[in-house]
């Protein structure tokens, strides 16, 4: 006690001539009790005097570094705890000062905050040596029991990095390439984005500064350049909004240096071709406006198919939330959006800090929060025998972007988050890639589009007769499996064509009579020149493109042919063949069928195709509108084993459009239908219609989600069109 009051009399001689001090308290006053910023200016008091004359390598009294990362942590609205912790975090490592002096008179949470900052200190992480791992593991233990240590922790590294360019080279590259693989992780593993673009720009900037310095200027004439573009864009964007009575703030959003630096080297994209996309954000007030502003903003530009990602229904794993879509818009520029409510842009900036003024049951709702994740640290460690395991474990755990899996061999390959199987095959060899058939994956068979998880051991089942297929790009993330697919497609497009073309060709010589084994090759060979091929293969390729009518061709052939010699048999193959064959469509025919986008036919309906030049092969509904007459005609089915997803578009409506677009969308997500797109029909007040396009397997499929839609509150119909 006796010190306390020491302090206090020593307090008012010294903080109020400190600048970085006074910011502090004029922060901490505005979210903590009178009580709490009290006992932070007595924990300044004693950090000042423990640090005594000790200056930093910039030259400037120490004190500053830890009033510093209070202010970070400030700036997050941290609690006092943390606070203290944070002005204190150096005092036990630096001076004479023992953890229990912090204890007595701070409390016991102080204590094993600083305890635990102090401990971090030493952990240096260059080399995978054994040593290091176990202090690693001790990190994680620390941070399992109270998450401040590693708030704390990362605000002292921000702290740090920014005024990095004191220390020596070697010192400045080696803190930088730990921040960047093991600081900036944890932060993106918490969510916490703003301090995470923060690390990686310092790191990035020290690690490589010529391309920080070229990326960096080339953004700066970007945007002069297209400045009046966003301009318009932003305003028209408001405008709309506006007109439908709804509020919201539009803010153009910049990507960070390192984030362009990143996806130009692991995509291979040139710097105009990553950052010619403009990114805007639009925040609200409610869930419902978020939806609204979407179906707004799909009315106004048009968006780009497949690129619609709902992280509302479905949140990322470190708690993020947010609609995004990207939009082809004004100029042929590429719009790419998020929207969100306040208090997910709050999170999405702070993270698992933003969760640290509200207690639950007692209990910091961060704590628990981040529950799940820290056991799992804390079962890994049990698990694990040695600390060397449990590093790379943690490094698995730690990374969301990317997945580690073993192959049989047991070599690890690194694969981006969300890859196949087929990503897989192609990163072990473009061989096994073209020739995957199927997957063990830990032991069990598994179809290609099995997307893997972390830890998983992968086994590629080829075959001879295995080949790339379109669909297959539905599935791939990464761009050596995407580049080889696509060759080999290139190729296949004209093997398939062949082979469809031969099918329909055949049917249509059936409705002749005849069929292609009967033709005789000089009779076909006539026809050739009519249709200005030179050779078989070509002729039947452009049927199956759809650019020769084969009911034409056919007619032309029989009618050319001496038919009469083989009346007999065309009429006995015509009787035997009166049980039509239907050509069974599989799904996985890719670039060769076209499902129509009038009637988004899927497994389960009658189809009819549709051969017509320019077009293809399309597939119909039997019962679509859109057949007209003349339209050459082919007898299909969909065969036994149909894969894929297909589009299909339901409409609501509703009477009450604000409070349904939310449930609506949580109950396609939960029937895992990726939603391609939303779109609002005008009606009359007060109905609503909107229009959802999802993907489904089957008619069941679809069947199922508008069982379950129409059972939700508010909804009047539920329709396929
Ligand atoms: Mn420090």
């Amino acid at each position: 006690m006796g010190d306390i009051l020491n302090l206090s009399i020593k307090k008012k001689e010294s903080s109020n001539s400190d600048p970085n001090f006074k910011k502090l308290i004029y922060k901490l006053e505005d979210y903590l009790s009178k009580t709490q910023v009290e006992s932070i200016k007595l924990a300044y008091q004693f950090s000042k005097d423990s640090h005594g004359t000790q200056l930093r390598k910039s030259g400037e009294p120490y004190i500053n570094h830890p009033i510093s990362v209070a202010n970070i942590l400030a700036a997050m609205k941290m609690d006092a705890d943390s606070i203290i912790a944070a002005i204190l975090h150096d005092v036990v490592e630096d001076t004479h000062i023992e953890t229990s002096e912090i204890k007595k008179n701070f409390g016991d949470d102080v204590a094993l905050i600083v305890d635990g900052v102090s401990k971090l200190e030493h952990i240096k992480f260059s080399s995978k040596a054994e040593a290091e791992a176990e202090n690693f593991s001790k990190m994680m233990i620390a941070m399992s029991k109270d998450l401040r240590v590693m708030l704390v922790k990362l605000a002292d590294r921000l702290h740090n990095m920014r005024t990095i360019s004191f220390l020596s080279i070697d010192k400045q590259k080696r803190i930088s390439k730990e921040t960047l693989e093991i600081y900036v992780p944890i932060a993106h593993r918490l969510g916490m984005n703003k301090m995470r673009l923060e690390l990686e720009e310092l790191s990035f900037k020290t690690l490589n500064p010529r391309r920080y310095q070229i990326i960096t200027e080339n953004v700066k004439e970007y945007k002069k350049n297209k400045r009046k573009v966003v301009e318009k864009t932003k305003a028209k964007i408001i405008e709309r909004l506006l007109e439908n009575k709804i509020i919201a703030e539009v803010i153009g959003r910049e990507k960070n240096p390192y984030s362009i630096y990143k996806k130009m080297k692991y995509k291979k994209l040139s710097f105009k071709k990553v950052y010619d996309i403009f990114g805007f954000r639009v925040v609200t007030e409610s869930i419902d406006e978020c939806y609204q502003i979407l179906g707004r903003l799909h009315n106004l530009y048009k968006p780009v198919p497949g690129r619609f990602k709902d992280y509302i229904a479905l949140p990322k794993s470190n708690g993020y939330q947010s609609l995004h879509t990207v939009l082809y818009g004004p100029n042929g520029i590429i719009m790419e959006i998020q929207i969100r409510t306040t208090e997910m842009d709050k999170f999405a900036g702070s993270g698992i800090a933003s969760h640290w003024q509200y207690k639950i049951g007692g209990k910091f709702s961060a704590q628990a929060f981040a529950h799940d994740w820290l056991k799992s640290i804390i079962d890994i460690k049990k698990t694990t025998s040695s600390s060397f395991d449990f590093l790379e474990n943690m490094k698995v755990n730690l990374l969301p972007d990317e997945i580690y899996l073993f192959t049989p061999a047991g070599a690890i390959k690194r694969l981006p988050k969300d890859s196949s199987v087929i990503d897989f095959a192609y990163s072990v060899h473009t061989d096994i890639g073209n020739k995957c058939v199927g997957a063990k994956i830990n032991g069990v068979n598994q179809p290609l589009s099995t997307p893997l998880s972390n830890g998983q051991t992968v086994e590629i089942l080829t075959s001879p007769i295995g080949k790339p297929n379109p669909s297959w790009l539905e599935y791939v993330v990464t761009g050596k499996a995407r580049t080889n697919i696509k060759n080999y497609l290139r190729d296949l497009k004209e093997d398939s064509a062949y082979e469809l073309g031969l099918r329909i060709f055949d049917q249509a010589l059936n409705d002749y009579g005849t069929s292609f084994i009967d033709l005789k090759e000089d009779e076909y060979k006539k026809v050739l020149s009519i249709y200005g091929y030179s050779n078989p293969r070509q002729l039947i390729i452009n049927i199956g493109l759809g650019n020769v009518i084969p009911h034409l061709l056919a007619r032309d052939i029989t009618e050319k042919k001496n038919i009469i010699s083989s009346t007999y048999n065309s009429w006995l193959k015509k009787v035997i063949k009166s049980k039509k064959q239907n050509i069974p469509i599989k799904g996985t025919e890719g670039l060769i069928v076209k499902y129509a986008n009038c009637c988004h036919p899927i497994p389960g309906d009658d189809i009819i195709g549709v051969m017509s030049a320019g077009n293809g092969f399309v597939v119909h509904r039997a019962a679509c509108k859109n057949l007209k007459k003349g339209l050459q005609r082919i007898n299909i089915e969909w065969s036994d084993k149909v894969e894929g997803e297909f589009l299909v578009e339901i409409q609501v409506i509703s009477t009450n459009e604000r409070g349904v677009l939310s449930k609506v969308a949580g109950v396609i997500s939960s029937f895992s239908c990726n939603i391609e797109n939303v779109r609002f029909n005008e009606v009359e007040i007060p109905y609503a219609s909107i229009c959802f396009s999802i993907k489904v397997t089957s008619r069941d499929h679809v069947a199922e989600v508008i069982k379950e839609l129409r059972k939700l509150p508010d909804i009047n119909k539920v329709v396929r069109t």
